[in-house]
């Protein structure tokens, strides 16, 4: 294939993935559902941090989250310990979820059986971000173990993310600030609201699904 045919066939696929995204975002709105990405390095605490969420929500709610990893049902098992309904996708080689996945799980359910849906994407903090699943909002997880520049380097997951969280606030770093990566998500998207997490100490979390518009 010439290098001009690979590119507009990449193209292309960004473009129908854009497309089911759309579709998938106006039929969750229609039927008034709530649906989430979470994104984040491996190791960042996306399952913990889902854990606590799903642990507050399905007091109330009916939770669906769809985990997206290489390999295993790992965080689809843990979660589903809190109160959610969880599949697994297995992405073989894939390093991210895409709009395509996440229509394949909602196709086996009744959307209707539940309120309020998460995708927990695959560990990576780079091609995520290039792949809308269709969420209403994209929430980015990063920890405080990743290092002071990990927000610096990723521009474009963070510019792309409507909430960030700096989770890890329970460890203590010598000579690193949590406050340094907070106020680097600010000057990469000044709206972008940034909260500091535990899913150890459970800080943050109340906050942050106050920040999602739920009612707990
Ligand atoms: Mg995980
Ligand atoms: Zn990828």
């Amino acid at each position: 294939m010439t290098q001009e045919k690979k590119v507009s066939v990449k193209k292309k696929a960004y473009v129908l993935n854009d497309e089911l995204a759309d579709k998938i975002r106006q039929e969750m709105k229609a039927k008034n559902k709530r649906f989430f990405n979470v994104m984040g390095s491996i190791g960042a605490g996306k399952t913990a941090i889902l854990e606590q969420i799903a642990e507050k929500l399905s007091k109330k709610y009916k939770v669906f989250v769809i985990n997206g990893d290489v390999a295993t049902t790992i965080d689809a098992d843990r979660i589903a310990e809190h109160g959610a309904k969880t599949v697994q996708i297995n992405t073989g080689g894939g390093c991210h979820l895409n709009a395509q996945l996440i229509q394949n799980e909602l196709s086996k359910i009744n959307i209707d059986d539940y309120d309020i849906f998460f995708a927990e994407n695959v560990g990576n903090l780079i091609c995520p971000a290039n792949w809308d699943v269709g969420a209403e909002l994209n929430i980015v997880v990063v920890s405080i173990t990743e290092g002071q520049y990990v927000v610096k380097k990723h521009p474009i997951m963070f510019k792309g993310a409507d909430i960030a969280l700096i989770n890890k606030c329970d460890l203590n770093i010598p000579g690193f600030d949590a406050d340094t990566l907070v106020k680097d998500c600010s000057m990469i998207k000044s709206d972008m609201k940034v909260l500091k997490t535990s899913a150890v100490t459970g800080e943050g979390i109340e906050e942050l699904i106050a920040t999602l518009g739920i009612e707990l």
